[in-house]
This record gives C-alpha cells, sequence and structure tokens, in this order.
C-alpha cells in the first residue's frame, strides 16, 4: 500500500514552556522534529506547521503544508495536500513524539491491510482514581482502559471523507475516524514513544537515544592506476603535474577511487564499477568527482553522515606532501563535510613493487559512516 506521513506540528505547546514551542527544542544537539523525521527516513513525509516556523523547518527537507487554528485544521491540511497524489494509506503522528521505533510503525502499517485504521496504545497499568480538591474521591475502574498514542494509521479515502465532514474538536484521529464509522483496531504501542509535554520529559528522551545502539558503518577501498603518457596526474581531485599520466577509464583518480569505493563498501553497495559500469562510454573521460559525489549522496539517502575518512597514497612520485592540504579540501568539498574529517597522506613503498619500481600508483582509503 503507497504510505505516507503526516506530521503535525503546528501547535504552540504551552505546557512546555521555553522560548520556542516544543518541537522545536533541542534534543541532543538537533530539534525534536529531526528526531520525529528520522523516524520516518525513506518514506513520503508532509509536515504540517505554524506559518510562524516556515524559516525553521525550510531546512527539513520534506514538504510543507501550514496548519490550521486547531488540530484537526491541521491534519485535514496535511490529507489534502495529499490528496490526489495516489497514496493509499496515511500514518497521522504528532511532531513530539520522536522516538517511535521503525517496528511500531511496520506493524501499524501491516495492521492496515486488514483494517480501516489502527493505533497504537498501551493498557493502563496503574490504579486510576478520581481526585477532587486534592483527596481521593474515587477509584476509577481501568479495566478495559488504553493510553493512546500515534502515529495512528488509517486508509486514505476513509480518513479524508472523516475529517471533512467532522465538526471539529476531536482529541485525535481516532475520534475523527470512529465518528465517521471506522474500525480501528488497536496495535501495541512502546513506553519509550514518548510524548514530550512536560520539561522532565526531554531528560527521559535524551536517555533513551542514548540508551540506543549507534549504527556506525566502516569500509574500505583499494586501487591502481598505471603510468602511461602524459605530464600530469590527478590524485584526490588536485591536478598534479608530472612527467607521466595515468591510465584509466575514467580520469585515473585513483585516491578518489579508493575513498568512493570505502563508502560504497560501508554501505554494502558494490564499488564503483557496479554503480558506473566501464563498458558505458558515457563515463569516459568522467571526473571522478562524480563517482564521489554518487556515493556519498547514497550515503545520505539512507541516513549516513561520514564520520571521518583516511586515504593513503603509495608511490614514489610525485611527491604528495606539497600537495595534501589542496587534496585534503577538495575531497572536504566535494563530500560537503568539515576538511578536519578528511584525512590524506602518502607513502612510498621502499622502491618495492610495481609502485617502487614507478610503474603507477595505488590507493587505500577508510571510510566510518555514522547515522545522523
Ligand atoms: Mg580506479
Amino acid at each position: 500500500m503507497e504510505t505516507a506521513v503526516i506530521i503535525v506540528a503546528a501547535g504552540r505547546g504551552s505546557r512546555m514552556g521555553g522560548a520556542v514551542p516544543k518541537q522545536w527544542q533541542m534534543l541532543l544537539g538537533k530539534p525534536v522534529l529531526a528526531h520525529t523525521l528520522a523516524a520516518f527516513r525513506g518514506m513520503r513525509v508532509v509536515l504540517v506547521i505554524h506559518p510562524d516556523d516556515r524559516a525553521r523547518a525550510e531546512g527539513l527537507g520534506v514538504d510543507l503544508v501550514e496548519g490550521g487554528a486547531t488540530r484537526d485544521a491541521s491534519v485535514l491540511a496535511g490529507l489534502r495536500a495529499l490528496e490526489g497524489s495516489g497514496i493509499e494509506a496515511v500514518l497521522i503522528h504528532d511532531g513530539a513524539r520522536p522516538l517511535v521505533s521503525r517496528a511500531l510503525i511496520d506493524r501499524l502499517v501491516a495492521a492496515l491491510e486488514s483494517h480501516a485504521g489502527a493505533a497504537p496504545a498501551l493498557p493502563v497499568a496503574d490504579a486510576l482514581w478520581r481526585g477532587e480538591n486534592g483527596f481521593v474521591a474515587a477509584a476509577v475502574d481501568r479495566t478495559g482502559l488504553w493510553r493512546a498514542q500515534t502515529p495512528q494509521a488509517f486508509r486514505f479515502a476513509p480518513i479524508l471523507a472523516a475529517h471533512r465532514q467532522h465538526p471539529g474538536g476531536a482529541a485525535d484521529d481516532v475520534e475523527v475516524a470512529r465518528a465517521a464509522g471506522l474500525d480501528v483496531a488497536i496495535v501495541e504501542g512502546e513506553e519509550t514513544n514518548l510524548k514530550l509535554t512536560w520539561p522532565a520529559d526531554f531528560a527521559r528522551a535524551e536517555a533513551i537515544l542514548k540508551g540506543r545502539a549507534m549504527d556506525v558503518r566502516m569500509g574500505n577501498g583499494y586501487d591502481v592506476h598505471a603510468f602511461c603518457e602524459g605530464d600530469h596526474v590527478w590524485l584526490c581531485g588536485v591536478k598534479v603535474p608530472h612527467g607521466r599520466g595515468l591510465l584509466g577509464h575514467s580520469d585515473a583518480d585513483v585516491g578518489m577511487h579508493a575513498l568512493t569505493d570505502a563508502i560504497y563498501g560501508a554501505l554494502t553497495e558494490g564499488d564503483i564499477g557496479r554503480h558506473f559500469p566501464p563498458s558505458d562510454p558515457q563515463w569516459k573521460g568522467a571526473a571522478s568527482h562524480i563517482f564521489l559525489s554518487h556515493a556519498i549522496g547514497l550515503a545520505r539517502s539512507r541516513g549516513y553522515e561520514l564520520g571521518n575518512c583516511d586515504v593513503t597514497l603509495v608511490c614514489e612520485r610525485p611527491k604528495i606532501g606539497p600537495h595534501a592540504l589542496a587534496m585534503q579540501a577538495e575531497l572536504a568539498r566535494i563530500m560537503g563535510v568539515d576538511a578536519g574529517r578528511v584525512s590524506v597522506k602518502a607513502t612510498t613503498s621502499e622502491r618495492l613493487g610495481f609502485t617502487g619500481r614507478e610503474e603507477g600508483i595505488a590507493a587505500l582509503a577508510t571510510a566510518v559512516l555514522v547515522q545522523a
């Protein structure tokens, strides 16, 4: 089922306090909404914002829709933005629940195969009281009571119709769906799927995030190009004058090729040859930054950022030292990272082997990717 996500983030969140609404406050170094969006990586997302937050939201890289005065109106604005786009199912989620897991999202999508709606909830475990003036006035039977969470999942056309005919004032989308006669299945929720409501919730959310295993990926790359006739070589994006050239299908930038293969390796995405087959004439003489840009773009599309990389060039000549800083800067520029994350160094092979005989240049690279 073609599924989209509406993240509702237009509220002003008066209970939290603070200079900015809670969904824009910082959680472990990035806005709450950046964490929420990361949970839905790879899915089509519509973010419903308050008009005052447009400048903040524009950097997030998702479709923006301005919400209305109420939560209902904001959800309807999001649904309208998806109308006619072929979407068959929609998950409607509070922007202030940044810890929702992929497993919960998958359970909800699976439940829509057999239900018009599905929503996560947890059974109430504590005893419930009704209080009056600071005293217990009555015990409340908790049998059959659930604590509702989001995302709430629905087939698209019925929930759009339900919102259109609802008079407004609903607490959530399940209430809107039920008012229209839709069945909503309860799916097992998660204790960690917190709704950030009070200042202390931020400390809990940070502790949960820190406890999650960080996904770190490492790859290596190795490449060799033989010398040929010429008066320069391309190494790590820098044109270096030399009495010979390097032979290759592209510009033969052996250092950049090794680095590109290291990134593909970290992603288990093969090597340059898989993505840019040498049999394809369009890559003849290609500048190698095309390959490196593709590899780092693929990493980012999977939610990874470069932690650091280290490239070693193996040759007797040309001397790399005078060009190493320019190479570092150029690789960093191509990948869009700080130069402090890029190392370029060189060694000779003590006149041994093919590099020692100056038949060609070899390069090794290691790249570490971390989940952004
Ligand atoms: Mg190569």
